[in-house]
């Protein structure tokens, strides 16, 4: 397991409870597994439940390389989603301490 991935572990479990009955889904892309989920910086700018749900945001592992992911959501509903992130500035914006973690992780492999 790459460090990217295991920080994704370690943020799904966030995403997933973010919005109540919030889900994460899995699928394929580029050959590596993506992960998409309710936006979690643009899900209470909807007002229908079921909006608020549904799964705009996700991480996708790059074409260019399927360890490193970055961030995207389809809905571009506030500022922080409105365009795609990596992964690192995604952790940094959504969870600062597990971003600190995952910086400190990074620098001693
Ligand atoms: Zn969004």
């Amino acid at each position: 397991m790459t460090l990217q991935e295991k920080y994704i572990q370690k943020v799904l479990p966030y995403l997933m409870t973010e919005v109540p009955d919030g889900e994460v889904g899995e699928f394929y892309k580029n050959g590596a597994k993506a992960y998409n989920f309710p936006c979690p910086f643009c899900w209470g700018t909807t007002s229908k439940d079921r909006n608020k749900r549904k799964r705009v945001a996700a991480l996708l592992p790059t074409k260019e390389c399927k360890h490193v992911y970055v961030f995207y959501c389809n809905r571009h509903g506030s500022a922080e989603c409105q365009r795609g992130r990596s992964f690192e500035n995604f952790l940094w914006l959504y969870k600062p301490r597990i971003a600190e973690q995952y910086k400190f992780e990074k620098q001693n492999i």
